[in-house]
């Protein structure tokens, strides 16, 4: 059986390529490329000469069988992908599904990625964040995918294309609110930046400028303060001990979470500890 290498390639500057990366791809019997002329810079900046086969978005169930036959009788095949570390956001999960499923052994060399590198540099929480890769297309999902990620206080991470990022500002703003985003354009390029916005800041700046560039969008999560609030605001379907509880699991002692409680429900704290009394 031959084996599966997933070589991540630079995602922009041709010299964030490792000594290892350069190697497998030497020494492999094939090199499975997204776009095959788009990888020939790359192949050709370092010299290499292995054989290359499409492998992309389009074909990547018919031909991730191909490949797997290929390895089975023995051959060594490397995937690379247009940009960064294949199957992040890209068709290389088919071909490592099918590899798997084929009992092939299944290998990656680490390298860039376009989502860690922005996360890495932008100066938002990096501790827990999501990554969404790119918001689904079709607008019932998307609907859902905003709805969700809404009330997440971990970091959010998207992948957009320029020509989307108007669209995709608008729905961050009337689903998540006008919070504190990094757009991160041409990272490891010459004109590298991360810019620093409030989303209705951003949507300004791209009205008068037109967006270019590939582009990273990171989004603080909601604060732990709103994501509180939210929760808080439920409590009319909550019993009175469901919300004293509810205020004690954030941390305070029972006789605060009582207080809270009863200003919420505007009763008294009496009408609180009699309600508690009686369910105990
Ligand atoms: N597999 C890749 C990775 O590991 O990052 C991602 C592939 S996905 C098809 C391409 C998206 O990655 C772009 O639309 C953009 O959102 C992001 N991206 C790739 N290169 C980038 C760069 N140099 N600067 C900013 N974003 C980049």
């Amino acid at each position: 059986m031959g084996k599966l290498y997933l070589v991540a390639t630079p995602i922009g500057n041709l010299e964030d390529m490792t000594f290892r990366a350069v190697k497998c791809l030497k020494e492999v019997d094939l090199i499975a490329c997204e776009d095959t002329r788009h990888s020939k810079i790359l192949l050709d900046h370092y010299e290499i000469n292995t054989g290359t086969t499409s492998y992309h978005e389009h074909n990547k169930y018919e031909k991730a069988e191909e490949l797997v036959v290929k390895m089975k009788q023995g051959m060594n095949v490397a995937v690379i992908t247009d940009a960064g570390t294949p199957g992040i956001s890209d068709p290389g999960e088919e071909l490592v599904k099918q590899a798997l499923a084929a009992g092939i052994e299944v290998t990656s060399l680490p390298g860039p990625s376009a989502v860690i590198t922005a996360l890495s540099m932008c100066g938002l929480s990096s501790r827990r964040f999501v990554f969404e890769g790119f918001l689904p297309p079709d607008k019932k999902e998307r609907k859902e995918a905003l709805a969700r990620i809404s009330g997440d206080t971990r970091t959010l991470v998207i992948y957009e294309a320029p020509h989307r990022i108007k669209k995709t500002l608008k729905e961050l703003m009337d689903n998540l609110g006008d919070r504190n985003i990094r757009i991160c354009r041409e990272l490891t390029k010459k004109f590298e930046e991360v810019m620093a916005f409030s989303v209705s800041e951003a949507m300004e700046y791209f009205e008068a400028n037109e967006p270019k560039g590939e582009m990273v969008v990171i989004i603080e999560g909601l604060s732990k303060e709103a994501a509180l609030a939210e929760e808080a605001g439920r409590w009319e379907q909550m019993s009175i001990s469901e919300h004293v509880d509810f205020y004690m699991r954030q941390g305070m002692s029972e006789k605060d979470a009582m207080k809270a409680a009863a200003k919420d429900r505007n009763i008294s704290k009496r009408d609180v500890y009699d309600a508690l009394k009686v369910q105990k």
